[in-house]
């Protein structure tokens, strides 16, 4: 991919993310985007619920579209899902995202861990297993700092490729996460089945802790299951003190969201890990 290791760097302003008119012509652009490298990541902290002490950052895909600001990922990578171009943008962002981490280390002066998301199209291609170890040997990371974010789905289409996937990366001590934990065909089975070392809880599951009894008793339970199987658990979505504090008196070990961080730019999340430094 273009740009290795590289973050391309914009001004923009980040909440603002603009539709889509058509999106056919979103398309050709998508690919003249790549070419043009207008693709970016942003980072948000993941903190540990009672330290609250950054360990890592989620990469997330923002697209700067000239003239129109910030395309949401929730509307591009479906499309690039669709048309194979995920493949290169998920490469690219696989080796930016170690490449990044080693920067963010070196500032705060500690280990630190990336979670990079894969979509299924990139689970299923030959070649992400040497994407993979290209991202680590580029970038220096150590295998325990990457965290690889899939879904449930990605699991259960192909079982024998999924299994033998998840081998190769345990042996180079590379996690595994359920990305939206508890939305998708859940399953338990593949709990038993593959090596996975983190859930992370849906927002839809958070957001309306501590007061829905639903929402607390859903948060309880995967909890509970993370805690017998020795899985750690992450929180996406934490937007208030009390959600935070009812995750921390229940046992989930990280947290994620705009209560905690928003995702940023390289720059700011560098400034971030400045301020932090002496405390
Ligand atoms: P996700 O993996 O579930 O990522 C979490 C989403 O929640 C992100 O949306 C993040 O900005 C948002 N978020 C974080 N904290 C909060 C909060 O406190 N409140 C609310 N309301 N939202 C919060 P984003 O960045 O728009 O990404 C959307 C989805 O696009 C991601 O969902 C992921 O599925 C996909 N995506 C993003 N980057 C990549 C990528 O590099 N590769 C692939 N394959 N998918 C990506
Ligand atoms: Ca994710
Ligand atoms: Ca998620
Ligand atoms: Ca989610």
């Amino acid at each position: 991919a273009k740009e290795t290791g590289k973050a391309r760097c914009v001004i923009y302003n980040h909440e603002k993310f603009t539709q889509p008119e058509h999106d056919v012509s979103m398309e050709a652009a998508m690919f003249q985007a790549v070419r043009d490298g207008e693709f970016l990541l942003h980072y948000q902290p993941i903190v540990d619920a009672r330290s609250r002490q950054i360990m890592g950052f989620e990469a997330l895909m923002r697209w700067a579209r000239p003239g129109q600001g910030m395309v949401s990922p929730s509307q591009f990578i479906p499309m690039a899902e669709s048309n194979g171009l995920i493949n290169l943008l998920g490469a690219w962002a696989l080796k930016s995202a170690c490449v990044q981490i080693k920067r963010f280390e070196e500032i705060a002066g500690r280990p630190l861990y990336v979670s990079v998301n894969v979509s299924p199209r990139q689970f299923r291609n030959d070649q992400f297993l040497d994407i993979m170890d290209e991202a680590m040997a580029l970038s220096g990371l150590d295998g325990q700092q990457l965290l690889l974010e899939i879904t449930e789905g990605i699991l259960m289409s192909d079982p024998e490729h999924a299994e033998a996937l998840l081998h190769a990366m345990t042996a180079r001590n590379v996690r595994i996460a359920i990305d939206d934990f508890g939305t998708g065909y859940s399953s338990l089975a593949y709990l038993k089945r593959f090596p996975i070392a983190t859930l992370k809880i849906d927002r839809a599951f958070i957001k309306d802790v501590p007061t829905s009894v639903k929402d607390v008793a859903i948060c309880n339970v995967v909890l509970s299951l993370a805690s017998h199987l020795n899985l750690s658990t992450v929180a996406e979505g934490v937007e208030n003190e009390e959600q935070l504090e009812f995750l921390a008196a229940h046992g989930c070990g990280l947290i994620q969201g705009y209560h905690t961080g928003r995702p940023l730019l390289p720059d700011d999340i560098i400034a971030l890990l400045k301020s932090q430094q002496t405390s």
